[in-house]
C-alpha cells in the first residue's frame, strides 16, 4: 500500500510551504488509509520527531534560521528512513513517519544516527553554528489501533518520556507509559541562561561534608551552582536547572562548573585539593553525553588535576533513567581515579540494586529521611537499614540536611559516616576557601 502511497505523493498539491514534504491534513490521510486497511499484512510502525528548543532557535537566531533548520531535519529524516517510508511535517517543530515492514530497533537506530549526526555537525546559519536535538517517539499499528487521533497521542506519550524519563533519544509507546505532562514553560529561563552561560554570570559555591565522627573536619566540599541576576543578587539553582533540562542545557552547564572548578584547583596551587575532595553534580543529559568522560579525563590531565581528589555526585534519578549508560560512564572515570556518590537516595526509587550494580563509593541518604530524624522513628529505621546496607558492600554513607545538634547525634549514632547540612555550614563562595 505505501508503494502505492509514495506514488501517489508525487502528484500531491497537499505540501507544506516551508519543507516541501507532506502537510499534516496529508500525512494524517495515509495514516487513516493504512490504519483502516485491515486486510493488509505489512507491518507498520509510526514515529513523531520533535526539533528540541526549536522555539529558541526562532527567538535567537530568526524565523528564517528556523525554516532552515525546519529543511535541513525534512532532508536528513527522508535521507535515513528509506522510501519505504511516508514522512510529513505535523507541526511547527515536529514531523511525522510511517515506515513499512520495518523493525522498531531498525527506526531506532536510523532515529539515534539522525540525532547524533544533527547534535554533532552543527548547521551553520549566517556564521552561526546550531546544534539540532531530536526526540523520536514511536508506536505501533496493530489491530488494537482505533484511529489516527490514538496514534497521535500514544506517539506524543512516548516522546515525553524520551524527554523526561531519562533522556533515551527514541522511546517506542509500551502500552504502560504514563506521559509526563510537564510542558516546558520555562523558555523565558532558558534564553536568560543562554546570556549568563555567554556572559559568565554564574559562582560557584561549596558546602563542606564533614566527618560525622570529627564534625570539625571536612572531608570533600560540594560544588553548588549559583547564578547572578543583572541586579546582582545570588540565587540557587532550581529554577535554571529546570530550564536547562527543558532546553538541553544541562551539559554546558555542568561543563561550566567542571572547567571553573579545575581552574580554581590548579590556580589555589592544587594545594586546597591535597587536603580535601571536591564533588561536582551532573545532570541526566550529561550521562548521556558520549564525550563528557573524555571532556573530564582530559582536561583533568591538562589542568593537572588528580582524580582521587574529585568526586562525581550522580542522582538516583539520573542512575535510574540509563543504568547500562550510567555504568559505562562511571567505569571509565573509575579507572583514571575519580570516584563518585549516588546522590538524594531514597528520594524516588530506592532500590538497592543500584548499589548492587554501579560502582559508587558513596551513598548519599536523601534529606527528606534525615530532616526530621530527630523526631520521626521511622526515617531512622530506613536511614539505619540504608546504612547498613551500603556498609555491607563497602560503600560510605552521608546525610544531607543535618540542620542542628540533635540530628548530627543522630545520624553520627546509627553509623553514618559523613554529614552535610546548615547546621555545619551553609553553602558559601568557592573563593573564601582560598581566603581561609
Ligand atoms: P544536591 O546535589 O542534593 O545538593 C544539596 C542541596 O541541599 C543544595 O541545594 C544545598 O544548598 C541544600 N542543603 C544543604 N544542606 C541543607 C540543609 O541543612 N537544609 C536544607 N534545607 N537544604 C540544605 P542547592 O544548592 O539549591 O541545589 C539544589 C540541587 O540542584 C542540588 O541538590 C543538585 O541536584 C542541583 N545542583 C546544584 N548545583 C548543580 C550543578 O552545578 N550541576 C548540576 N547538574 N546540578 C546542580
Ligand atoms: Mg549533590
Ligand atoms: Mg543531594
Amino acid at each position: 500500500m505505501l508503494n502505492t502511497l509514495n506514488s501517489a505523493i508525487k502528484g500531491d498539491k497537499n505540501l507544506d510551504a516551508v519543507t516541501g514534504i507532506l502537510d499534516r491534513a496529508s500525512l494524517l490521510q495515509k495514516l487513516d488509509e493504512v490504519i483502516k486497511d485491515k486486510n493488509n499484512a505489512s507491518q507498520y510502525i509510526f514515529g513523531i520527531a520533535n526539533i528540541e528548543q526549536f522555539k529558541l532557535i526562532n527567538h535567537s537566531h530568526g524565523h528564517k534560521a528556523g525554516d532552515y533548520a525546519l529543511n535541513v531535519v525534512a532532508k536528513t529524516l527522508s535521507l535515513e528512513l528509506d522510501k519505504n517510508t511516508i514522512i510529513g511535517r505535523i507541526g511547527n517543530d515536529e514531523f511525522g513517519f510511517i515506515c513499512k515492514d520495518k523493525r522498531i530497533a531498525q527506526i531506532q537506530s536510523s532515529c539515534e544516527s539522525l540525532n547524533f549526526s544533527l547534535s554533532h555537525a552543527p548547521v551553520t546559519w549566517d556564521g552561526k553554528k546550531i546544534r539540532l536535538h531530536i526526540k523520536f517517539g514511536l508506536v505501533k499499528i496493530d489491530d488494537e489501533t482505533q484511529d489516527c487521533d490514538q496514534i497521535l497521542r500514544h506517539a506524543n506519550e512516548a516522546i515525553y518520556s524520551a524527554k523526561y524519563d531519562g533522556c533515551p533519544t527514541v522511546c517506542e509507546y509500551d502500552g504502560n507509559a504514563t506521559a509526563i505532562l510537564r510542558r516546558s514553560g520555562n523558555m523565558e529561563e532558558a534564553i536568560k541562561l543562554q546570556r549568563w552561560i555567554a556572559r559568565d554570570q554564574f559562582l560557584l559555591y561549596v558546602q563542606p561534608i564533614v566527618y560525622l565522627n570529627n564534625p570539625k573536619k571536612a572531608s570533600h566540599f560540594e560544588l553548588l551552582l549559583r547564578g547572578k541576576t543583572d541586579d546582582g543578587k545570588i540565587i540557587s539553582p532550581g529554577k535554571l536547572i529546570d530550564a536547562a533540562e527543558d532546553f538541553n542545557l544541562t551539559p554546558m552547564l555542568d561543563k561550566w562548573v567542571i572547567r571553573n572548578l579545575f581552574t580554581w584547583i590548579k590556580q589555589s596551587d592544587n594545594s586546597l585539593s591535597s587536603q580535601y575532595k571536591f564533588s561536582f553534580n551532573i545532570s541526566a543529559l550529561s550521562i548521556n553525553d558520549n564525550d563528557l568522560s573524555h571532556f573530564i579525563i582530559e582536561l583533568a590531565k591538562k589542568e593537572k588535576v588528580n582524580p582521587r581528589k574529585i568526586n562525581i555526585e550522580i542522582t538516583e534519578r539520573v542512575a535510574i533513567s540509563n543504568m547500562k549508560r550510567c555504568y559505562d560512564f562511571m567505569t571509565e572515570l573509575k579507572k583514571a581515579g575519580f570516584t563518585f556518590s549516588l546522590d538524594d537516595f531514597g528520594s524516588g526509587y530506592s532500590s538497592f540494586k543500584y548499589i548492587q550494580v554501579l560502582p559508587f563509593d558513596v551513598i548519599k541518604i536523601d534529606g527528606s529521611f534525615i530532616r526530621d530524624i530527630d523526631k520521626n522513628k521511622q526515617n531512622q529505621i530506613i536511614a539505619k537499614a540504608v546504612t547498613d546496607i551500603a556498609k555491607a558492600y563497602g560503600r560510605k554513607t552521608v546525610a544531607e540536611y543535618i540542620e542542628n545538634e540533635k540530628i548530627a547525634a543522630i545520624t553520627s549514632e546509627i553509623g553514618i559516616d559523613y554529614g552535610q547540612g546548615y547546621y555545619f555550614s551553609k553553602p558559601f563562595p568557592i573563593t573564601k576557601l582560598s581566603d581561609a
